[in-house]
């Protein structure tokens, strides 16, 4: 029989033992909680003002990059919204702002706390991720569109920084091992992934059902 069981699990990190769970599946599910599982990320970028070094598109990578808290029971995928629409709405879509004022006396770095999102739910994991440099008298002043997406499509919406799976010395034994990068907590992206998995498995067989 196929059995999971949870070796050891924190906010970060979580690790299962997989027994008798062929191996093709274990690799897919590893591969579906690295980057099969929907996370927010913010894909588009309104400069309104920058006057940093930084070029307008270094600072829309780096905002990019920034993982963003994700409550899945509450958003959609702008592909499954019913609003069809290329902005999205407010079940697909969230604004973010970010202004560092340019009143500065000393060189600064602007860093994710000063992130304003429209809805609680979506904002950086972290308030420490630094975003730019600014001297005195520079400014930027942007608004970002965040979405749900997945790293399947880029990076940016890895719901996980690292998903191992390692062999134990026992035959068809398997230790995943799933670290978030703070969107999800790890424990969720795995039942995603189980989630994710069997439906991939389940929308096989319909295909494969409609060959016949
Ligand atoms: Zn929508």
């Amino acid at each position: 029989m196929y059995s999971l069981e949870v070796l050891s699990q924190d906010k970060q990190r979580i690790s299962v033992k997989l027994k008798n769970v062929p191996l093709l599946y274990a690799n897919a599910l590893r591969r579906i909680c690295l980057n099969g599982v929907p996370v927010f990320a913010i894909d588009t970028v309104d400069i309104i003002e920058n006057s940093s070094v930084l070029a307008d598109e270094g600072i829309a990578h780096r905002l990019g990059m920034i993982p963003l808290t994700t409550d899945l029971s509450r958003f959609v995928e702008p592909s499954k919204c019913e609003c069809h629409s290329e902005t999205g709405c407010s079940n697909c879509r969230v604004m973010l702002m970010i202004d560092s004022g340019g009143d500065n006396d000393t060189t600064r770095t602007v860093m994710s706390s000063e992130i304003t999102s429209e809805d609680d739910t979506v904002k950086p994991v972290s308030d420490k991720i630094p975003i730019v440099q600014i001297a005195p008298g520079q400014r930027i002043k942007i608004e970002a569109y965040a979405r749900l997406g997945r790293g399947t499509e880029h990076a940016r919406w890895n719901a996980s920084n690292i998903a191992t799976l390692i062999p134990t010395e026992k035959e068809d034994e398997h230790v995943l091992t799933v670290e978030t990068t703070g969107a999800l907590s790890p424990e969720h992206i795995l039942v995603d992934g189980v989630n994710e998995l069997s439906k991939r498995l389940e929308e096989f067989k319909m295909l494969l059902a409609e060959l016949k």
